[in-house]
C-alpha cells in the first residue's frame, strides 16, 4: 500500500510522539539513566568473550560437589588479577573476593555456586564434558546440568565490569564462589567457616538459569520460592513369616503401605491448601520372593514446605501418623527424620527495590516474569536466612528449543544470557548501592 509521502511523514510523527508519550524509557527516564548504565553496557561488550570462553572451559571441566578445586583455582585467580582481596577454602572450596569501591556505600554480595552433577553428557556441544567418575562402583559421566558453570562465570564477568569502574563503585561488592549447592550442604559449609567474618553484607543476590525462559528474559518469585527439603528414613521390621501363613507375623509391606497412603490422606486432610506441602516416598523396598512375608520394609521419603513452622508441624504429624500405624499392627520401626535445606526466602522489599534495575537492563516490563514459587530446593536459602537476599532466573533457553531441561543430559544453555545477566547484576548493585541507607532494606540482624 502507498501513502502520499506527507501523510506517512505526518503518522510517523503521531506515532513517534505517541510511543514517547507511553513508553518512559523513551522520554526523559532514559536520559536520566545513571551513566554507569551506558559504561556497564560497553564493559560488558568486551569481557563477554572472554568469560564465554571460562564458561566452556568451566563447562568441559565439571567438577562434583567440594571437589571443585579446579574451578575454584580459576576462579580465586581471575579475582586475584582483578585486584581483588581473595580468600580460598572457604566451607571446603569456596572462594570470596571483595572488591573495594571508591566511594562510600554499603557491603552487598553476589553468590555464585560451582559445582556439577553426576549425569553423563549428551550434548553434541564442541565444550561438552567428557570427565567420568565412579559412584557406587560404576563409571559415570560429570556434566554442568544445572548451569552452574553459567552462575560461577556470571560472577567473574560481574567482578571484572565493576573493577574496571571501581571509583564509582559505592561500598564494598563481595564476590562468593560456592561449593556443593547440588548437595544442599555449601553454603552453609561457607557460613560456618565465617565468609562473611571480615565483611557482613546487608544483602546477597544470585542467579540461577531458568529452563522455561528464552534468553533475554528473567523470572523473579517474591517471598517463598524453594522448599524445605527434608527427609525421612523408615524400617519397619518383622520376624517374618511364610506367605500362606501371614498371621504369624507383621506384614511390613502392608504396614509401610498404609503408612504411604496415610501420609497423602494427612495432607488433604491435615494441612491447610495454602500451606503448600508434598510428601513423595520415593523409596520403598520390601521382599525378595511372593511366598515369603519379609522381615523388613524400608521406605525413605522427602516432605516439602515453606517456612520453619510448617516443616516442623510435618514432623510431629508424619512422626505420629507412622507411630500410630505401626503400633496398631504391632510392629516395630526407626524412623531417622532429618531437616536438609531450608525454603528460600526472597525478601519482596528487597526485590521491590531492585526490580526496577533489571527492567531498565531488560528494556521494559514485558521480559520480566512473575512467576509462581516451587518446592524445588536451593540451597542459597542459607544465606537468605543470615541477610536479606534475592535470587532472579535468569532465561536460558536457546532460540531453536521450546525448552531446555536442568538435570538432564541434553540440558543446554543460550550463552546469550551471559552477557545479560553479567549487565544486569553489574546495573543491579550499583543502584541498589547507590540509595541512601534509610531507602535499603534492613538487616535482620542489626
Ligand atoms: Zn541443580
Ligand atoms: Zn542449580
Amino acid at each position: 500500500m502507498k501513502f502520499p509521502v506527507r501523510t506517512a511523514a505526518v503518522s510517523f510523527l503521531a506515532v513517534f510522539s505517541i510511543l514517547i508519550t507511553l513508553n518512559p524509557l523513551l522520554s526523559g527516564s532514559q536520559k536520566q539513566l545513571p551513566s554507569y548504565y551506558q559504561k556497564i553496557k560497553d564493559l560488558t561488550a568486551r569481557i563477554e568473550p572472554e568469560i564465554v570462553a571460562i564458561r566452556r572451559d568451566i563447562h568441559a571441566h565439571p567438577e562434583l560437589a567440594f571437589q571443585e578445586y579446579r574451578t575454584a583455582g580459576i576462579v580465586a585467580d581471575y579475582f586475584q588479577k582483578l585486584g581483588l582481596e581473595v580468600r580460598t577454602g572457604i566451607g571446603g572450596t569456596g572462594v570470596l573476593g571483595v572488591l573495594k569501591g571508591g566511594l562510600p556505600g554499603p557491603v552487598l554480595a553476589m553468590r555464585g555456586d560451582m559445582d556439577a552433577l553426576a549425569i553423563t553428557e549428551e550434548t553434541d556441544l564442541p565444550f561438552a564434558s567428557r570427565e567420568k567418575i565412579m559412584v557406587n562402583g560404576k563409571e559415570t559421566g560429570l556434566m554442568h546440568a544445572c548451569g552452574h558453570d553459567i552462575h560461577t562465570s556470571l560472577l567473574l564477568g560481574v567482578a571484572a565490569v565493576l573493577s574496571q569502574i571501581k571509583n564509582q563503585v559505592p561500598g564494598t561488592i563481595l564476590f562468593v564462589a560456592q561449593p556443593a549447592e547440588e548437595w544442599g550442604d555449601g553454603a552453609d559449609k561457607m557460613l560456618r567457616d565465617g565468609v562473611f567474618r571480615n565483611y557482613r553484607p546487608e544483602a546477597i543476590f544470585a542467579f540461577h538459569v531458568d529452563d522455561t525462559l528464552k534468553a533475554g528474559y528473567v523470572h523473579y518469585v517474591p517471598g517463598y520460592s524453594g522448599a524445605n527439603c527434608d527427609t525421612f528414613f523408615l524400617t519397619i521390621h518383622s520376624e517374618g513369616c511364610h506367605g500362606a501363613a501371614p498371621d504369624q507375623c507383621v506384614d511390613p509391606i502392608l504396614v509401610g503401605s498404609q503408612v504411604v497412603l496415610a501420609l497423602q490422606a494427612m495432607i488433604s486432610r491435615e494441612i491447610n491448601v495454602h500451606d503448600h506441602t508434598v510428601i513423595t516416598v520415593g523409596y520403598f523396598h520390601a521382599g525378595t520372593a511372593t511366598n515369603i512375608i519379609p522381615d523388613k520394609a524400608e521406605l525413605r521419603a522427602t516432605i516439602r514446605s515453606y517456612g520453619d513452622e510448617q516443616r516442623a508441624r510435618l514432623k510431629e504429624k508424619i512422626t505420629r501418623t507412622i507411630a500410630g500405624i505401626c503400633q496398631s499392627h504391632g510392629a516395630s520401626y526407626d524412623l531417622n527424620y532429618q531437616f536438609g535445606t531450608p525454603s528460600l526466602y526472597n525478601h519482596p522489599e528487597l526485590l521491590k527495590a531492585i526490580l526496577p534495575s533489571v527492567e531498565r537492563v531488560l528494556g521494559g516490563k514485558d521480559r520480566l516474569i512473575e512467576d509462581r514459587p516451587e518446592m524445588g530446593g536451593e540451597d542459597f536459602s542459607y544465606f537468605a536466612r543470615e541477610i536479606p537476599a534475592v535470587m532472579l532466573g535468569l532465561g536460558v533457553v536457546p532460540p531453536h528449543l521450546e525448552k531446555t531441561s536442568v538435570h538432564s543430559p541434553t540440558f543446554i544453555a543460550d550463552e546469550q544470557a551471559i552477557g545479560l545477566g553479567i549487565r544486569l547484576m553489574s546495573c543491579l548493585l550499583m543502584d541498589y548501592a547507590s540509595q541512601p541507607a534509610g531507602r535499603r532494606v534492613k538487616d535482620f540482624k542489626k
